[in-house]
């Protein structure tokens, strides 16, 4: 698709979820489409449909909500060329710019003003196979990683992980997320204070206000 269109499941305002930016409001991007099948996806009504839109109006629109926060997400924002442009003009208009991506595709040409919230998928997600590594070379103080984890051979995984490639010296924030019902956040909380580990427990806020199964809130 060319850079001057983007397909759009929604745009919508709320709070923001999950990440350091929880609690905020924030005006959501939601593309459609996405090359990884997570097993635990909860935004899987984002996989198909969705309205083309031009970039000019994606961007008018989400400036219309007056948040000074914005995430572009997904799906998979940067399977879209009109991505990277879309978050170089949100940073140009003043706002403070999010993107969350699934951490397959490559990070590097994203504007450096944009916090980038990077997925690393542990073996429970199906698709561990598809991590960049590369991308960590590519991280700044700016950006978090997050790490969505179904049981404890998640958990194990993902702390072997932060430990070998010294993640929390290289990000603002590694986030551990619980499986919304699969994976109890007390446990995570009593696994990461057993380990003492330099990572922050990152619950779906939103799911707590709306409900696990409402979308576009
Ligand atoms: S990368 Fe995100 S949108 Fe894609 S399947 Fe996984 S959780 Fe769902």
């Amino acid at each position: 698709m060319r850079d001057d269109v983007l397909l759009i499941h929604e745009i919508y305002a709320s709070i923001q979820g999950e990440s350091s930016f929880a609690g905020l409001p924030c005006t959501f991007v939601r593309t459609t489409g996405c090359n990884l099948r997570c097993s635990w996806c909860d935004t899987t009504q984002a996989f198909h449909g969705g309205e083309k839109l031009a970039r000019s109006e994606v961007l008018a629109r989400a400036l219309g909500f007056g948040t000074p926060l914005v995430e572009l997400t997904g799906g998979e924002p940067l399977l879209q060329a009109g991505a990277l442009p879309l978050l170089r003009e949100l940073c140009d208009a003043g706002k403070t710019v999010l993107i969350e991506t699934s951490g397959e595709r490559d990070i590097s040409q994203i504007d450096p003003r944009v916090h980038r919230i990077v997925d690393v998928k542990p073996p429970g997600s199906g698709e561990s196979a598809r991590n960049r590594y590369e991308n960590f070379a590519h991280l700044t103080q700016r950006d978090e990683l997050k790490f969505v984890l179904a049981d404890r051979a998640d958990y194990d995984w993902a702390r072997e992980l932060v430990a070998r490639e010294r993640l929390a010296e290289r990000v603002r924030h590694v986030l551990f997320s619980p499986v919304h019902g699969a994976l109890d956040a007390r446990e995570l909380v009593a696994w990461v204070l057993a380990d003492g580990l330099p990572v922050r427990v990152n619950l779906q806020l939103h799911k707590y206000v709306w409900g696990a199964t409402v979308a576009g809130v």
